[in-house]
């Protein structure tokens, strides 16, 4: 690979951070006239941590990665776009990603004028690692991958993504929101010292969090320090810290559980219908079908009051349907409005 220092983007390079105005001070309780805050207590008068670190602390320890190989951010989509705030240079790098894949990939090289270099992947939602590295020249400085992959739901083999960050001389970005639901075993750790991976996890999916918006990026000390060079100082309020660590005691074990027990009940419900062409084996919580008009049965779940994804208009997944497994309860419901679905027949 690369040296770290030549991916990065000059003007970053030379960049001084901000500098809180408690950065200076370490000591034990003081009187705090440097950040021109209200000096009256409302629970929330004080800037918050910008290092995080009671909340990173807690983090390493339930992650087993050290403190200073983790980023947190307002969810993970900050740490994608601080990917292309620190590397890529607007106008001229690029990046190589899977398709179809997580669209805020595009989102964020979009804003940040970046070129995105799509790889379909095979019909199976298998990857071709020949193909994915055959799209990468010398201004590639980062290849995404998500893994489970967010629509179609597999996961790659870890051989083949750790192959990957072998012979590709930039960054590998691995999207790991799925990780908790997975079979196949997190790269969390490996991240720490692989000196070109970044694993993007999130407290959104299976940990219950979504609204608090806490994504986590693991990395080298290096990468992580770049990344967060660039953040806002106060990128998570002090709301969020303070729920999340308290929400982090809480175990989410038999609820993902239940979930990938619905999953495979579900998985045959689906293909039992025979309006259902294919359902697509999934390590995350939702299923990928396919259908004859997926138009057609969005509107008639719609109509039942059950909104899934349509992922229709989506390059590959043609007449498909996302659906999120739900509690017990709301997957029956789902069931009871498709035993009720007939193909060609507009309620
Ligand atoms: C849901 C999801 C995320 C989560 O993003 P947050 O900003 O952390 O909520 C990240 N990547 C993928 C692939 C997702 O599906």
């Amino acid at each position: 690979m690369k040296d770290i220092e030549g991916l990065v983007r000059p003007n970053i390079a030379r960049l001084s951070p901000y500098s809180t105005a408690r950065d200076e001070y370490q000591g034990p309780l003081g009187i705090f006239l440097d950040a021109n805050e209200s000096p009256y207590e409302t629970g929330w008068n004080r800037y918050p941590d910008p290092h995080q670190k009671v909340l990173k602390a807690r983090i390493s320890e339930i992650k087993g990665v050290p403190v200073d190989s983790i980023f947190l951010g307002n969810g993970s989509d900050e740490a994608i776009d601080l990917v292309f705030r620190v590397f890529c240079v607007p106008g001229k790098d690029n990046v190589v990603a899977i398709s179809p894949s997580y669209g805020m990939y595009q989102v964020a090289a979009q804003t940040n004028d970046i070129e995105v270099r799509n790889v379909p992947l095979e019909a199976d939602f298998s990857l071709d690692s020949a193909k994915l590295l055959a799209a990468a020249d010398a201004c590639t400085k980062a290849i995404f991958l998500c893994s489970p992959n967010n629509p179609s739901g597999n996961a790659f083999p870890v051989e083949q993504i750790l192959d990957i960050v072998e012979r590709f001389d930039g960054l590998v970005v691995l999207d790991e929101a799925y990780a908790d639901f997975s079979s196949i075993p997190s790269l969390a750790k490996e991240a720490c010292t692989r000196g070109n991976l970044i694993v993007l996890q999130t407290l959104s999916k299976a940990r219950g969090m979504a609204a608090l918006r806490l994504g986590m990026a693991f990395s080298t000390p290096r990468i992580i320090e770049l990344m967060s060079m660039v953040k806002y100082p106060y990128n998570i309020n002090q709301a969020a810290q303070s729920l999340v660590l308290k929400q982090l005691e809480e175990s989410v074990e038999t609820q993902v559980e239940e979930i990938k027990a619905e999953r495979a009940l579900a998985y045959d419900r689906l293909a039992s219908y025979p309006f259902i062409s294919k359902v697509f084996p999934s390590e995350a919580n939702f299923l990928l079908v396919r259908t004859a008009d997926a138009d057609a049965l969005y509107d008639h779940l719609i109509a039942d009051g059950i909104i899934v994804r349509n992922r229709n208009r989506i390059a590959g997944c043609e007449g498909c349907l996302r659906i999120t497994i739900g509690t017990p309860e709301e997957n029956r419901k789902l069931y009871k409005s498709l035993d009720t679905y007939e193909e060609g027949n507009i309620r």
